[in-house]
């Protein structure tokens, strides 16, 4: 059956970009080899690592003053390895606390400098995006997640301030545009929207580092990457390559500009149903609901097992909610057709009729 992938992440892949993936893993290029099996300093896979970065460069019009990066150890390794490349012991940074992953991060970097969190939405479950915070004049740098995977809220206007950003976009880098020029560091894990698990990308502006006087292990430090174009070890060779593959059905599909449109179509008729079907509500405020993950709830509990059950029968797979929301979530990463929210929605009219 044709299954509609609603999963937080790993997550859905187009279509193409498997069927690549699984010849390159048998046969790449009809080299007779796997692409696992080649030296990731040979010239195939040199090939491979150049067109991932100009990819990423061309999606974001990202200049040459930054770096991309293609590491490993996933987006929670990034939670230390930025604040201890950016920031010295006497400095400080400001968090904004909107989620399990930001938290995550605020602990981490508080290994290593002074962390001001500036604003919370811990007291409503993380169901809204602070807005009216301020900065101190000393503040090195905002520290924010762009979309909270977990509670399905998503920065839709970022702060108008002075004051350079760095920014975990794990859940819904290239679902949109954004000012690259605004960030002096992005980080996400592949495994959203971008690739399958086992590579971490990152975008750093090249003048920042080097300004931190601490020891930092070889392997931590973004300029150890750079200076080895991300092959100072051995990389993550095929989650690369998938990667790159993504990237290219990004392009081939319009590019970014075009995800944004998809993802805001898709997103709206889900929305408009969560609002529309007497059986369900939304979790997030309204203003800062994520094009990326809804998260709902049906109202009454007591019918959660008889809807599970009718989202299996049409194929919907990955729709349960994290455990810290409850209730549903559905995923709905770039590389996932209208005609699956279609579906999804169809179950949700459906059961409506049965049970309202
Ligand atoms: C999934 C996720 C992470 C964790 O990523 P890993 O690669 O598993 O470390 C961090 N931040 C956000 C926003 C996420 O969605």
């Amino acid at each position: 059956m044709n299954k509609h992938n609603f999963s937080a992440g790993p997550a859905i892949l187009p279509d193409d970009v498997k069927r690549r993936a699984s010849i390159a893993a048998y046969d790449y290029d009809s080299t007779g080899l796997s692409l696992m099996e080649m030296s990731h300093r040979g010239k195939e896979f040199t090939q491979v690592l150049e067109r991932a970065e100009l990819n990423v460069r061309n999606l974001f019009k990202v200049d040459d003053s930054y770096a991309v990066l293609f590491l490993t150890g996933g987006a929670s390794s990034q939670f230390y390895m930025s604040a201890m490349n950016l920031a010295g012991k006497n400095d400080k940074i400001a968090y904004l606390d909107t989620g399990t992953w930001a938290k995550k991060a605020i602990k981490e970097a508080k290994l290593f400098t002074n962390v001001d969190v500036v604003a919370s939405s811990a007291d409503n479950n993380y169901s809204y995006i602070p807005k009216d915070y301020k900065l101190s004049d000393d503040t090195k740098y905002l520290h924010l997640t762009s979309n909270n995977t977990i509670f399905g809220t998503q920065i839709k206007t970022w702060p108008s301030l002075d004051c350079p950003m760095v920014c975990d976009m794990s859940s819904d880098i290239f679902s949109r545009n954004i000012p690259v020029e605004k960030f002096d560091l992005i980080y996400a894990g592949a495994q959203k929207n971008v690739g399958p698990a086992g590579v971490t990308l990152v975008i750093v502006k090249k003048e920042i580092l080097g300004k931190v006087e601490r020891d930092i292990p070889t392997m931590l430090k973004y300029q150890t990457h750079i200076d080895k174009g991300s092959s100072f070890n051995t990389p993550p060779v095929f989650p690369i390559y998938v990667t790159m593959l993504t990237l290219d059905w990004i392009i081939q599909n319009g590019g970014v500009s075009a995800m944004e449109v998809r993802n805001s179509k898709k997103a709206n008729a889900l929305y408009n149903e969560i609002d529309n079907n007497p059986l369900f509500t939304g979790c997030a405020s309204i203003e800062d609901r994520s094009d990326m993950n809804a998260t709902f709830l049906l109202n009454n509990e007591d019918l959660n097992s008889a809807f599970s059950a009718q989202c299996e029968d049409v194929g919907i797979v990955g729709l349960t909610g994290h455990r810290s929301v409850g209730g549903y979530r559905a995923s709905m990463y770039n590389a996932m057709g209208q005609e699956s929210v279609e579906v999804l929605i169809n179950v949700m009219k459906e059961f409506a009729q049965k049970n309202g």
